[in-house]
């Protein structure tokens, strides 16, 4: 595998890099990471500001297609574009589920009008999109989802309820899934909707996590008059456009090493400065082997993602790699976190250190649960047989 980059992505890191050095101001914008817009309006428009700043620049969604507003930047681009955000610590776009998840199915799926309505507002962060996929018995086995919308005139009506509904106390608008045919097989009588969140009869409730963040809701709907226009897809066809939407969420998986080996860099100078018993608490045989685990770790993520985006170079879709990615990316937090417990003792409990040690079991839940995507490696690139 050659490991150089393309010229052309180098001469946009150049631009990219020169751009971000010009423009991001720490001070101005804040270290707030999109998820952190739930907790103020002060952050959210911070961030939004900032968002916009990207847009404006052509940066905010560089994948998508010129005509919507972006670049219709190759892959390894998008790869320059995520380190270099990463480098300089700057934020990304405030709608991270709306452009990586829910833009791609209104690209595919929408008409012109939905295309034109809903596009461009959710590319510079002005109006705030959440994914309305899981229930209380419905997460993994998503297409047992029960929210019933019922065709009525030009409406559906639609009653029900929703759960870990990131970003979904301020968000403008849903991506939601609906039982529209309840006799049609399972997969099949599903609808996808989407729904103006300021509609009577909707209520978002925020849930405080572990952290004491409020980064998702439940959400109800009692008697919500639904336009049918809000049809994203054929009715009942839902199940193809919620396919596309999570292709894409488990696809952003190439940059996922970006932040968990600048945590394992930062643990590796900690360990250095850290004293244990007057010396480098580096010096200490066990701690400096269960860092060079951890640093391989790192590097093997890093090796996962490269395979993911050199299969993206050859036109191949993401994979069951996309999985094992997944799968060793929230292990590998787990273990930053809990390397950054033993190094630092109840100092990491607290600040940055402390939300990512009670943070990191989410991310063996979200877009795909550790179990399943054992499942899935098992299956499709063990060649077990099905559980
Ligand atoms: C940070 C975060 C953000 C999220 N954001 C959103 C969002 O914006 N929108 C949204 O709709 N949802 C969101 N979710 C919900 C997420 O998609 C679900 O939590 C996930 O799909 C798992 O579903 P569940 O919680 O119902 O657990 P369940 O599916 O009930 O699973 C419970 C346990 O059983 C295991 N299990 C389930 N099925 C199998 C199987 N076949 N084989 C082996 N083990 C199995 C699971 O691995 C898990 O350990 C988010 C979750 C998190 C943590």
């Amino acid at each position: 595998m050659n490991f150089d980059y393309p010229p052309e992505a180098e001469a946009f890191r150049s631009e990219f890099r020169a751009w971000l050095d010009a423009n991001f101001d720490r001070s101005v914008v804040g270290d707030a990471v999109a998820m952190r817009a739930v907790e103020s309006p002060e952050i959210l428009d911070r961030l939004r500001t900032w968002n916009n700043a990207l847009a404006n620049a052509g940066y905010a969604a560089i994948a998508w297609p010129v005509e919507y507003g972006g670049r219709g930047a190759g892959v390894m681009e998008q790869v320059v574009y995520a380190e270099e955000l990463s480098r300089a610590g700057a934020p990304g776009t405030l709608n991270v589920i709306g452009i990586s998840n829910i833009a791609p199915s209104i690209m595919q799926h929408g008409t012109e009008e939905q295309k034109r309505r809903f596009l461009e507002p959710m590319l510079r962060g002005d109006e705030i999109w959440c994914q309305g996929f899981s229930e209380p018995n419905a997460g993994s086995d998503l297409a047992s989802l029960s929210t019933r919308a019922v065709a009525d005139g030009d409406d559906f009506v639609v009653n029900g309820q929703k759960v870990w509904n990131t970003f979904g106390n301020i968000a403008d608008w849903c991506e939601l899934l609906v039982r529209t045919d309840p006799n049609a097989p399972k997969h099949k009588g599903i609808s996808c909707l989407l729904v103006d969140m300021r509609l009577p009869g909707i209520e978002a409730r925020p849930l405080v996590t572990i952290t004491g963040e409020r980064e998702f809701s439940e959400i109800f709907f009692t008697d919500v008059r639904v336009p049918r226009s809000a049809l994203l897809g054929p009715e009942s066809e839902g199940w193809r456009v919620a396919m596309t939407t999570l292709t894409h969420e488990r696809g952003g998986v190439a940059s996922l090493h970006l932040g968990v080996r600048k945590k394992i860099a930062v643990l590796f100078v900690l360990a250095r400065s850290t004293r244990r018993g007057g010396r480098p608490a580096a010096d200490d045989p066990v701690l400096r082997q269960g860092l060079a685990r951890l640093y391989l770790e790192g590097e093997y993520l890093k090796l996962l993602s490269d395979r993911a985006v050199s299969g993206l170079l050859h036109g191949r879709a993401a994979g069951p790699e996309t999985s094992l990615a997944k799968l060793v990316w929230s292990e590998c937090e787990t273990h930053v976190a809990e390397m950054a417990g033993q190094l630092l003792g109840p100092a990491a409990n607290t600040g940055t250190w402390g939300r990512d040690r009670v943070y990191a079991r989410a991310l063996s839940i979200a877009g795909g649960t550790t179990q399943v995507n054992k499942n899935i490696v098992a299956q499709r690139v063990l060649g077990l047989p099905r559980a």
